[in-house]
């Protein structure tokens, strides 16, 4: 079975001691699944064609006379990050194409299979960036200045990864040649496992922001100060995460402070101040907005918003009949299939169980027989797209 073999090959691929994974782009260990992808879109036979952004495209067929029908993900993790997110869509995509092939099935129009670069945005910050970069959504100049943890920026990455920089841009040609876009992911959550599926249809991605609080004081001395005359900004932000859960309770909404950042963050002092992240998602924007609404004294600055992503209707019926009926799942999390709804491509999203319901971290998993119903549940949808 070449899932199983697919599977085996990616395994070893930037993993650490403790299971999780650490497979940024443009990295040695992205470089690695770079190869693998062009070596599987070799040995089928299918032309790689790499985009102005650098996503990886296989083709079945000849996109530029019909656009096609294309599927795929992404290869890349987060820091510590799980075996499934990414790269089971992608493998699930091959395995999907051998099984067409064995069955004999002439599609009638191209199929694709696509590996997008930088999903997570885990080097350089900016989540989905290939697929933003060649539908417009992220600005090329932007993207060639945005900063790693070492301070190298992106279009270093590039340049030393053997592209050139100044390639980065919106891709008509890339995007014309895709007449829809299905990807299969590993749930992120515990949603087919109460329904009792190993695999669901998506139905929409919530609207999602991230802010940043600033919470100001003055630093001084942790051994000279007495409490009464300290201003520390510290206390405010255990009152503002405080604040953030009712408020996420109140609205029905997701809510997250995952990152913070304390000046001068010393053992011994004050500190001055205090930036906190805020993540939001609901499944209506009017509660993410319940939420903001009730930080509004903290003056949160906002970073990003996406608003509420809805998959292709039609195209969710057509995957969910050749699942013969299945769950639909509403996702907190972003994909490149989101970007690409965005940006007017229909789209839709196979999901399949995970049992732990843990993602971004080592304890992500699916089990093997469920994979393989996703793999079933993919060819069964593609059947259906490319006739
Ligand atoms: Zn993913």
């Amino acid at each position: 079975m070449t899932f199983a073999r697919m599977w085996s090959d990616l395994l070893p691929v930037g993993r650490a001691g403790d299971g999780g994974y650490r497979r940024f782009a443009w990295s040695a260990e992205d470089q690695v699944l770079r190869e693998w992808f062009a070596g599987e879109a070799s040995v089928r036979g299918l032309d790689l064609v790499t985009d102005r952004a650098g996503n990886q495209w296989a083709w079945w067929g000849a996109p530029d006379a019909t656009p096609g029908v294309v599927t795929g993900s992404h290869l890349d993790s987060v820091p510590g990050g799980g075996a499934f997110d990414g790269p089971l869509g992608v493998i699930s995509a091959f395995a999907a194409l051998d099984l067409l092939r064995e069955r004999g099935i002439q599609p009638a129009r191209p199929l694709g299979i696509a590996n997008f670069v930088d999903e997570e945005g885990a080097r350089f910050g900016v989540a989905c960036a290939g697929s933003r970069l060649i539908t417009g959504a992220l600005d090329a100049d932007r993207a060639r200045g945005l900063r790693d943890a070492d301070g190298g920026t992106l279009a270093d990455a590039l340049s030393r990864a053997g592209r050139d920089p100044s390639a980065l841009g919106r891709d008509d040609e890339a995007l014309r040649r895709i007449a829809s876009f299905v990807e299969l992911h590993v749930e992120q959550g515990r949603g087919l496992v109460h329904t009792g599926d190993a695999v669901g249809v998506g139905r929409m991605i919530w609207p999602h922001g991230r802010w940043r609080v600033e919470l100001r004081g003055e630093a001084n001395h942790a051994g000279t100060t007495p409490l009464a005359d300290r201003r520390d900004p510290m206390l405010d932000l255990a009152g503002l995460l405080r604040r953030v859960r009712v408020a996420a309770v109140q609205a029905g909404a997701l809510a997250t402070v995952g990152k913070l950042q304390v000046d001068p963050n010393g053992v011994n002092a004050i500190p001055s101040r205090v930036t906190a992240w805020l993540d939001v998602r609901a499944e209506s924007e009017s509660a993410v907005h319940g939420v903001l609404a009730a930080l509004a004294d903290y003056a949160p600055d906002q970073d990003s918003w996406t608003p509420v992503t809805m998959f292709d209707a039609d195209l969710a019926d057509t995957v969910a009949d050749a699942l013969g009926g299945s769950p639909r799942l509403s996702t907190g999390a972003g994909h490149d299939a989101g970007i690409l709804a965005a940006a007017g491509i229909p789209t839709a999203m196979i999901f399949v169980r995970n049992p732990s319901g843990i993602s971004h971290a080592p304890a992500e998993d699916a089990e093997e027989a469920d994979c393989l119903a996703g793999v079933d549940a993919l060819a069964a949808a593609l059947e259906r797209l490319l006739a």
